[in-house]
């Protein structure tokens, strides 16, 4: 059973087309694979639309859960809020907000702006997140990514440890942009043991985590 809440495809910088990349993951064992393309102004109406009709049609003869979502990246940290809302209200499942990464450097105060949105799901790779934006994700139920994407992963002992200090919630998700880069076996949760993670802490996010964002999702 794998949970992948985090995934790209061509309709960004991904190499798949959604339907292929739904049935790569449905190959390697996947219960639920999000796609999350990245978007501004620029696309978002587009890449939410046509995400959705190859989720609903994978779901339809596969048995996967396919989720059609949004990866917020490079926007105006102060925009945060409002492209999120924006995105939920054209229909995406789910909102992911690329952090503040040490590999991929986006807006500073991105992740401070994340974590006080109410239409935010999921905020991706927080790199050198701090004690209060953890504390603020984990009250308003923003989960901190841990991310088996190589250069994002650097900083995932510190998302574990400053979550885990301040009550934040984790996801173990891939940021693949291809067939390769998605999980397989066991290594989504080789990837939390790397991090950090206890064996009960993992269970606990493919247990409890995976089932409240299905909830939050719609789905
Ligand atoms: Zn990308
Ligand atoms: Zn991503």
């Amino acid at each position: 059973m794998i949970f992948d809440f985090h995934t790209h495809t061509f309709l960004s910088d991904g190499e798949s087309i959604p339907i292929e990349h739904i049935r790569n993951a449905s190959k390697n064992g996947y219960s639920v694979i999000g796609l999350t393309d990245h978007v501004s102004y620029s696309n978002i109406d587009y890449i939410i639309d046509a995400l959705k009709r190859d989720c609903r049609l994978a779901e339809k003869y596969w048995d996967i859960k396919a989720i059609a979502g949004v990866e917020l990246s490079n926007v105006p940290a102060k925009s945060i809020d409002e492209m999120a809302k924006y995105a939920k209200e054209k229909g995406a499942e789910l909102v992911i907000v690329h952090g503040e990464s040490i590999a991929e450097r986006v807006e500073p105060k991105t992740n401070y702006y994340a974590v006080n949105s109410d239409f935010v799901d999921i905020l991706a790779h927080p790199g050198l997140i701090t004690p209060e934006e953890a504390g603020m994700a984990a009250s308003k139920g923003i989960f901190l990514e841990i991310t088996g994407k190589t250069g994002h992963s650097l900083t995932n002992g510190h998302v574990v440890k400053t979550g885990r200090e301040n009550g934040a919630k984790f996801l173990i998700n891939s940021d693949s942009h291809s067939c390769s880069g998605l999980y397989s076996g066991d290594g989504q949760f080789k990837i939390g043991r790397g991090a950090g993670l206890d064996e009960n802490e993992i269970k606990e996010i493919f247990d409890k985590n995976v089932k409240l964002l299905l909830k939050k999702t719609g789905s």
